[in-house]
């Protein structure tokens, strides 16, 4: 360091607050590509905040009030300095600028207002809404509940996709991962759930957060617009980095969703925050570790990316009664690469959720969208999160399809089949296209119960496969136009009682006269 330098900390340390510890005031040392080294706080903590000060000898409490103080976070603890990234305007640090510690862990300011609103990772307004108040500020990294506070994941958040809803139920508190090539579905899968979360009554309606990491402004800005189209933002936070920001916001990003999230989830809420995603977050991961100069480990990110994301996606729950038995639920997205489970962090991510919805590019480009491999998705809670209504109907559809895979191969022979093997082909194709779901179309759960038990009743029977969406579809028109009833008590009962059945069964004859055309060939 030159000496105009140390004269110039000796000047500022005269002018500190003397009330503040030796060891909680240090000195810049170095600083470059948004990370500076801190000598001399020597009692710092991992994840703290210091605050860099503009040397114009203010207290401590002067500095904090200022309102374009600017922040630093710790990331690294050495032996005999600290390394920070400088969190906003990196080159407003210089060397020799002294630097406070805060004794607080980094936290974001949170309250009821940040419903409907965009934010970033510090929950400051992006939005150009105006500021939102701070009712409490939320730790972004903290130790998950444990065992004791949780109770059992039992009650569905319906995704309003009728694959998943029937075969893959996400239940609230649930770590479900959603994982595909590139451009295979996987953000719409997303934003399809918070979307079909209007159905839900208001009581029941959890508080939706977005994380964007690293996604271009001009997608996170159609996915706000194809929200705010639907009624979806108003119980929706959207927590958006870009690939154009500094590394550490997005790694904060997905962090300071999860603390929103528990501010929800602590108040007795319900909460469903989708990390999109988290592949995004590993590559900023390992890009801040090369600047704080960290060991590269596996495929050249740091050993404790693991660890990171497994603290992470604890941190959805579903909580106890006592603890007024709020919940988030964790949608995580990830990325491969041809199709490769195997790589580093789509294994580590796998192994830490509760089940994964995979989605095949082969698939999509069939056509078959959502393009879920149904044969490799799972959900390990299972049936116990859906309501009976649809646990009555799904049964079957699992295996009809699983039938139909395995005599797909066959299909080329289809001329020597016998005609069983040629009925279930067809009625296994039939429920591939009642699977089929367009984007931004989320189906509430009562109404793919009547589609689902309408097809296990044979509605389709004698009609070709090409009729299958048609049918359905003024299916269901018909139920809504002309036996509501069936609908609203679904809905409100959540099961399909023999009154139910039997309303169900008349209609599907009522259709099947009116709708012969469906039934031609022609039609
Ligand atoms: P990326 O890897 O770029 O993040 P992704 O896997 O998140 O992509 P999406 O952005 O959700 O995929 O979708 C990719 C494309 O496929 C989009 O153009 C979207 O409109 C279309 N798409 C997704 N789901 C469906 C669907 N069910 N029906 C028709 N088109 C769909
Ligand atoms: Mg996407």
């Amino acid at each position: 360091m030159s000496t105009a330098i140390i004269d110039r900390i000796k000047k500022e340390i005269e002018n500190l607050d003397t009330t503040a510890q030796p060891e909680e005031v240090g000195v810049v040392a170095t600083v470059g590509d948004g990370i500076a080294e801190i000598s001399g706080l020597s009692k710092a903590q991992m994840m703290e905040m210091v605050v860099f000060d503009d040397g114009q000898g203010k207290s401590l409490e002067e500095v904090l009030s200022n309102e374009d103080a600017l922040y630093g976070l710790i990331l690294n603890l050495e032996e005999d300095v600290v390394k920070v990234v400088v969190l906003g305007e990196a080159d407003r640090v210089k060397e020799g600028m002294t630097v406070r510690r805060t004794g607080r862990l980094l936290s974001i300011p949170v309250s009821e207002e940040i419903v409907g609103r965009v934010v970033n990772p510090l929950g400051e307004a992006i939005d150009g809404k105006g500021a939102i108040k701070n009712d409490k500020e939320m730790p972004i990294e903290r130790v998950a509940y444990g065992v004791m506070d949780r109770s059992g994941v039992n009650e569905p958040i319906h995704t309003g996709i009728k694959a998943i809803d029937s075969m893959i139920p996400i239940g609230r508190g649930q770590r479900e991962l959603i994982i595909g090539d590139r451009q295979t579905g996987k953000t719409t899968i997303a934003i399809d759930t918070i979307i079909n979360q209007k159905y839900e009554p208001k009581e029941k309606r959890p508080i939706c957060i977005y994380v964007a990491v690293g996604q271009k402004r001009s997608k996170t800005a159609s996915i706000m617009a194809k929200l705010e189209e639907a009624g979806a933002m108003e119980y929706t936070t959207i927590v958006a980095t870009s690939a154009s920001e500094a590394s550490p916001l997005l790694f904060l990003a997905p962090f300071a969703g999860a603390a929103i999230g528990e501010y929800f989830m602590e108040q007795g809420k319900d909460v469903l925050v989708v990390f999109d995603d988290l592949s995004k977050h590993a590559n900023a991961y390992r890009q801040m570790s090369l600047l704080l100069r960290r060991p590269p480990g596996r495929e050249a990110y740091p050993g404790d990316i693991f660890y990171l994301h497994s603290r992470l996606l604890e941190r959805s729950a579903k909580l106890s009664q006592e603890l007024g038995g709020g919940s988030i639920t964790a949608l995580p997205v990830i990325e491969t690469q041809e199709g490769d489970v195997s790589a580093y962090i789509p294994t580590n991510v796998i192994s830490i959720t509760d089940g994964q919805i995979f989605l095949d590019g082969d698939l999509f480009n069939k056509g078959i969208r959502p393009a879920l491999d149904v044969g490799i998705s799972v959900s390990r809670v299972g049936s116990s999160a859906q309501t009976k209504a649809m646990k009555k109907v799904s049964g079957k559809i699992r295996l009809e399809l699983a039938q139909f895979r395995e005599l797909e191969a066959f299909m080329q022979f289809a001329s020597d089949l016998d005609d069983d093997t040629k009925a279930r082909i067809e009625s296994g194709r039939k429920y591939v296209e009642l699977l089929k779901q367009g984007q931004n179309d989320p189906m509430p759960f009562y109404k793919q119960v009547v589609s689902i038990y309408a097809a296990n009743s044979g509605i389709f029977d004698n009609a070709p496969v090409e009729n299958t969406t048609k049918i359905e579809e003024t299916f269901l028109e018909f139920i809504e136009r002309d036996r509501k009833e069936i609908l609203t008590t679904l809905e409100e009962g959540r099961e399909l009682t023999d009154e139910v059945v039997a309303k169900l069964d008349t209609a599907i004859t009522d259709y099947k006269d009116a709708h012969a055309t469906h039934y031609n060939e022609a039609a």
